[in-house]
């Protein structure tokens, strides 16, 4: 299994925003995490990706321990955070290069012109990042996260801010990724549940209300309706 994930919490003061939380996610699967705002979505990916370190608990991704192997977990990790933070002066190719040395990665060059097809950027890859539309954005979002070849990619709201036909491209694209990877991604759109997830984690005020594979929560709740499910669980 690529991701497993312990007891793990978050305490702001008295807030627990992630409260002792276990799950896992498999191969060759999309997961979705669900959740209103303010339900602890970010907080646990930035937590898997090293990005914060945890009150308690632990997770180990790719059988690396997020606590005691920071350095090696992160290697097999891609993360696009969200409002994906991207430096807008740069150039696209000269991003990705940048990226591509500190993962000390080997033939660099190649390895970005590969990456620049595999997300579709090749129309915009000679370009500053600033000049370039949201959803040209988030293919370099999304190319920085896979540059390193990981075999789990963490996206925090990756269609958020996309035009429809964006939206159509990038989910196809995740749903590539999401066959030989591991795949969690937050969203709050339901549509998007139903046509790229396998699996369902819903959080709800720092806790796992549900967590099933999108057929079996349906048929838990005798429920076609994922949207439903979600305003009762999360209510
Ligand atoms: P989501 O991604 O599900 O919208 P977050 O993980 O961003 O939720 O936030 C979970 C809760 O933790 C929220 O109530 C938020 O206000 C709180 N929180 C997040 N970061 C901090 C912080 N640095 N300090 C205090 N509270 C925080």
């Amino acid at each position: 299994m690529s991701i497993s994930v312990k007891n793990l919490s978050k305490h702001y003061d008295q807030q627990k925003a992630v409260d002792s939380i276990s799950f896992e996610a498999h191969p060759g699967r999309i997961l979705g995490f669900l959740g209103p705002n303010g339900a602890g979505k970010s907080t646990t990916m930035r937590m898997l990706t090293g990005y914060l370190m945890p009150t308690s608990g632990n997770a180990e991704v790719s059988n690396q321990n997020i606590i005691s192997q920071p350095i090696e977990a992160k290697k097999h990790i891609g993360y696009l955070p969200e409002n994906t933070p991207l430096y807008t002066e740069m150039y696209v190719k000269e991003f990705l290069r940048f990226v591509g040395e500190t993962y000390k990665l080997n033939n660099i060059a190649n390895r970005v012109n590969e990456v620049i097809k595999l997300v579709g950027l090749t129309p915009e890859q000679h370009k500053k990042i600033g000049m370039l539309s949201k959803g040209y954005r988030q293919r370099v979002g999304l190319a920085q996260a896979i540059i390193h070849n990981p075999d789990v990619l963490i996206l925090d709201e990756p269609t958020s801010g996309l035009d429809p036909n964006q939206l159509v491209d990038i989910r196809a694209l995740i749903k590539e990724l999401g066959k030989n990877k591991t795949v969690i991604i937050s969203t709050h759109i339901m549509q998007e549940v139903e046509a790229i997830c396998d699996d369902i984690i819903i959080i709800n005020k720092g806790k796992i209300v549900a967590n099933d594979s999108l057929k079996g929560i349906k048929k838990a709740y005798h429920q076609d309706s994922l949207e439903e499910i979600f305003r009762k669980l999360t209510a």
